[in-house]
C-alpha cells in the first residue's frame, strides 16, 4: 500500500490531503493571530499564492463537473438500459434521501435540546452589523418545473443539475433502446467519459496544494474570535453533524451491506477533506464518484446518478445546521416550540435541503424558508451568520458522505457493488 511513509515509500493521497489538511489550519491560525497585517501578508500570501492556489484548484474541479456529470450520467442510463430499472433505482434513491434527511433533522432537534444552544446568550455582544435581507421565494411545483430544461444547451451552460441529469438520463435511455443504430454516439460518450475520468485524476493530484491554501486562507480570515459567543451553538452543530455522520450512516451502512465503516471513512476522507476546504458539493462531484468507483467498487452506472442527484436534492448537513438553528434561535428569542412545530420543522428543512444548491452558504437562505414555516424572526440567522463559514464546511462534508453511503446501499441493493475493490487497501 501507498499510506505509508515507511521505508520511504510514496504517501498516499488520503494522507497527502489529511496534512494539508491541518497543515492549512494551523498555518491559517497563526496567521491570524501572529502575523501582522502587510504587504507580504496579506497581498503576497493569503490574497495572492493561497487565493491563485486554492481557488485555481477549486475551478478546476468546477470544470470538470459538468461534462462528466453529462457523459457519465449518459453512459450509466444507457448501461442500465431498461426504463424499469432506472425507474427503480431512482425511487429507492430518493426515498433514502428523504428518510436520512428527516432523520438528520431528528438529530439535530434532539440533539440541540440537549445542549440548550440559545439559552443564556447575550445577543447584544453578538448582533452583527449587517442586516439580512434574507428572502426566499421558493414555490415547489416551479422548483418541479424547472427540471425539464426549455434548453438543455442553457441547462448545461448554467451547470443546472437536475436538468442535466433529465436530459442525460433521457439521452442514455434513447441510445439504449436505439442499440446498433447510435453506437457511434454512445462510443463518443463512452470515450469522452473516460477522458474526463482522467482529467479528475490528474486535477485530484493537485488536492492537497489545493486543500492547503484554501484552509490557510479560510482561517487566516476567521481565526477563532468570533466563535466564542456562539461556541454553544457550534458544538450543538458540530455534534449533531457527527452523530449523522459516524452513527445514522454507518448504521445503515452496516445494517444495509455489511461493509466495514472504518474503512469506508478512511476510503472516502480525501472526498470528506475537499467537500470540506471547499464547502461546496456540486465542486465534489466528479471526486466523489471517482473514489467510489476506485477504492469502494461502486458501479459508475449508480454513482453518475446517484451522486449528482444526491449534490443537488440531498444535503442532511444542511438540515441539521437548520435544525439546531431552529432551537438556538427559539431559546435566544424566548419563543416555546412545541411537537407541531416540530413536525413542521423537519417537514420544511426537509425541503429546504432539496431546494438548497449545493454551493457555499446557500443553506443559510434556505434557512428563513424553515424559520418562517414556524414564525421565528429572521434576525435568528444574523446571529449565526458570522460563523457560518465554517460550519458550511464541515456541513458539506456531511452532505456529500450522506450521498455516497445511500449510493453505496443502492449498488449493493442492485448488484452493482464489487466488494472484493472495497475489501484491497
Ligand atoms: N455548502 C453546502 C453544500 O454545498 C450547501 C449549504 O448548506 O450551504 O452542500
Amino acid at each position: 500500500m501507498t499510506e505509508t511513509n515507511k521505508k520511504g515509500k510514496k504517501l498516499g493521497l488520503t494522507t497527502k490531503t489529511f496534512i494539508a489538511l491541518i497543515a492549512g489550519a494551523i498555518v491559517g491560525v497563526i496567521m491570524h493571530y501572529c502575523v501582522p497585517s502587510g504587504y507580504i501578508k496579506d497581498t503576497i500570501l493569503v490574497n495572492g499564492v493561497f487565493y491563485v492556489v486554492g481557488n485555481g484548484f477549486l475551478r478546476l474541479m468546477q470544470m470538470l463537473v459538468v461534462p462528466l456529470v453529462f457523459c457519465s450520467l449518459v453512459c450509466g442510463s444507457a448501461a442500465i438500459g431498461d426504463t424499469q430499472t432506472l425507474g427503480k433505482v431512482g425511487v429507492k434513491t430518493i426515498c433514502f434521501y428523504f428518510v436520512t434527511t428527516a432523520l438528520a433533522v431528528g438529530v439535530a432537534l434532539a440533539f440541540a435540546n440537549v445542549i440548550n444552544p440559545g439559552l443564556g446568550l447575550n445577543m447584544e455582544a453578538v448582533v452583527a452589523a449587517e442586516n439580512t435581507a434574507v428572502s426566499t421565494d421558493v414555490s415547489f411545483v416551479d422548483t418541479l418545473l424547472n427540471i425539464i430544461p426549455k434548453n438543455p444547451i442553457q441547462g448545461l451552460a448554467e451547470g443546472n443539475m437536475l436538468q442535466i441529469i433529465l436530459f442525460a438520463l433521457i439521452i442514455g435511455i434513447i441510445l439504449a433502446k436505439l442499440g446498433e443504430k447510435t453506437s457511434t454516439v454512445l462510443n463518443f460518450f463512452t470515450q469522452f467519459n473516460d477522458i474526463m475520468m482522467e482529467m479528475t485524476m490528474m486535477v485530484m493530484a493537485l488536492a492537497p496544494y489545493g486543500v492547503f491554501c484554501l484552509i490557510a486562507k479560510t482561517f487566516s480570515g476567521i481565526g477563532f474570535d468570533a466563535f466564542i459567543p456562539l461556541l454553544k451553538y457550534m458544538l450543538g452543530v458540530l455534534g449533531a453533524l457527527a452523530i449523522q455522520c459516524f452513527g445514522v450512516y454507518m448504521i445503515m451502512l452496516v445494517l444495509f451491506t455489511r461493509l466495514s465503516p472504518v474503512k469506508f471513512i478512511k476510503k472516502f476522507f480525501p472526498v470528506m477533506a475537499f467537500a470540506f476546504s471547499t464547502a461546496t458539493s456540486n465542486a465534489t462531484i466528479p471526486l466523489s464518484i471517482d473514489t467510489l468507483a476506485e477504492k469502494m467498487g461502486v458501479s459508475r452506472r449508480i454513482s453518475s446518478f446517484t451522486i449528482p442527484l444526491g449534490a443537488t436534492i440531498n444535503m442532511d448537513g444542511t438540515a441539521i445546521m437548520q435544525g439546531v438553528a431552529v432551537v438556538f434561535a427559539a431559546q435566544a428569542f424566548g419563543i416555546e416550540l412545541g411537537v407541531a412545530e416540530y413536525i413542521t420543522v423537519i417537514a420544511t428543512a426537509a425541503l429546504a435541503s432539496i431546494g438548497t444548491a449545493g454551493v457555499p452558504g446557500v443553506g443559510l437562505i434556505t434557512l428563513s424558508m424553515v424559520f418562517n414555516s414556524v414564525g421565528l424572526p429572521l434576525e435568528g440567522i444574523t446571529l449565526i451568520m458570522g460563523i457560518d463559514r465554517i460550519l458550511d464546511m464541515t456541513r458539506t462534508a456531511v452532505n456529500i458522505t450522506g450521498d455516497a453511503v445511500c449510493t453505496t446501499i443502492v449498488a449493493h441493493q442492485n448488484g452493482e457493488l464489487n466488494r472484493e475493490i472495497f475489501e484491497t487497501e
